[in-house]
């Protein structure tokens, strides 16, 4: 047995969701219940920070561990909040240092996240939606649509649980909302969650180490730039033309690659932040030289970082690595075009962790039948404070 296998927790395949009420309220929502709470109570304002702090800093997991409040007062809360409405219901460790969480949510269903490990730097990749409605072709979170947004308190919640996992003397660095779903379609939710994310009082991670990675949907990306230009924008290509980006990317028929660069114009404006565009490779399909050609004439012009991700083949799936020869031959065209370009290495290859996969194993498909295997590649991002790894389960 592997290293990799006697750490790994089971995953109960095809498992039902099962519906827990929650009747009480979720702690981590980022809204004014506790202070309201602790109005009620008599109890001063200021004790909504010590236990934001507790929670969000100190790794408290429950009331009763918050020593300097009163024990009337912790009990009383714990009547009436829920710290955590998730439990772990599988958690991975690659080799690598890279861990994958799949989490269970109160009403059943099932996200994932991830931690990634590169030097001092400590990266989470977030789900922002259970499942997707983009429909990505080569990408396990898409394949049964979209089941609902997370809320605010569950985005935080995978923070706390991933920040779990670390020693008490290491912090979550940076932060990519590239997992299961599209950030951009539960903007209302993720915004507030990325508040407290850089707040002081919460993880204190800086706006500069944020990324949000999206296929680019230009009304809510134009929402983003009028609302809060300042986190680190990725956009998926995967195509250099609508009849192929359509194909791999079906949201794109809709909207048009024009559509979605002039909104990926008008974020960096008013960021005057360098945009990251996302290109898997996809062998035989998209990894031609003539395709090189037209994303060096979609490109130019633009302050941008593509990062080209060679798709790794799977079994069951009709898309294929693509050979050295042709990734080389397309590297090329793209530098000698002066496109900004790097190709992303992979992390937490051993657990097999494409975006949506251990999901959708773990839970069936709405036949019963087994899931194959999608291994996905992920895209990344790299600004000068952006994550330098490929964490092989994100998605976009
Ligand atoms: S790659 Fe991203 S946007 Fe596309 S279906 Fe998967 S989660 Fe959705």
């Amino acid at each position: 047995m592997s290293p990799y296998e006697e750490r790994t927790a089971p995953v109960a395949p095809f498992q039902k969701p099962f519906f827990r009420p929650q009747t009480m309220h979720h702690i981590l929502e980022p809204d004014d219940a506790l202070e309201t709470f602790l109005a009620a109570q008599g109890a001063p304002a200021w004790r909504a920070r010590g236990i934001r702090r507790w929670l969000l800093q100190q790794r408290a997991t429950s009331f009763e561990a918050m020593t300097d409040l009163p024990k009337q007062l912790r009990e009383r809360l714990a009547e009436a909040f829920t710290v955590l409405t998730t439990t772990v219901a599988s958690h991975q460790q690659d080799p690598d240092g890279t861990e994958k969480l799949l989490l269970q949510l109160a009403d059943g269903e099932r996200i994932e996240c991830v931690m990634l490990r590169d030097g001092v730097r400590r990266t989470v990749c977030i789900s922002s939606q259970v499942g997707c409605a983009m429909g990505c072709v080569f990408c396990a979170s898409g394949l049964d649509g979209v089941v609902r947004n997370l809320t605010s308190g569950e985005i935080i919640e995978q923070l706390v649980q991933l920040t779990a996992l670390l020693p008490e003397e290491e912090r979550i660095s940076h932060i990519v909302v590239m997992g299961m779903g599209e950030p951009l379609a539960n903007l209302a939710n993720l915004l507030p969650a990325l508040e407290v994310a850089e707040s002081a009082e919460g993880f204190g991670i800086s706006q500069r180490r944020i990324t949000i990675s999206t296929v680019g949907l230009p009304p809510a990306l134009d929402r983003l730039t009028e609302s809060c230009p300042r986190y680190h924008l990725a956009v998926s290509l995967h195509a250099p033309d609508d009849s192929l980006r359509s194909k791999i990317v079906p949201v794109n028929r809709a909207i048009g690659l024009d559509a979605v660069l002039a909104a990926a114009d008008r974020y960096w404006e008013a960021s005057g932040r360098r945009l990251t565009f996302e290109y898997v490779l996809l062998g035989g399909l998209n990894d031609a030289p003539q395709q090189a050609k037209a994303l060096v004439r979609l490109l130019r012009g633009r302050q941008a970082l593509l990062n080209v991700i060679p798709y790794n083949a799977v079994a069951g799936l009709p898309y294929r690595e693509p050979s050295g020869a042709a990734r080389t031959a397309f590297l090329e065209v793209l530098r000698e075009g002066g496109v900004n370009v790097q190709v992303r290495r992979r992390k937490g290859g051993k657990i097999d962790a494409a975006c949506g996969q251990l999901r959708r194993v773990s839970v069936g498909t709405a036949s019963g039948e087994p899931v194959l295997h999608t291994q996905i590649p992920i895209k990344s991002t790299s600004a000068s404070t952006a994550p330098k790894i490929t964490p092989s389960q994100a998605s976009h």
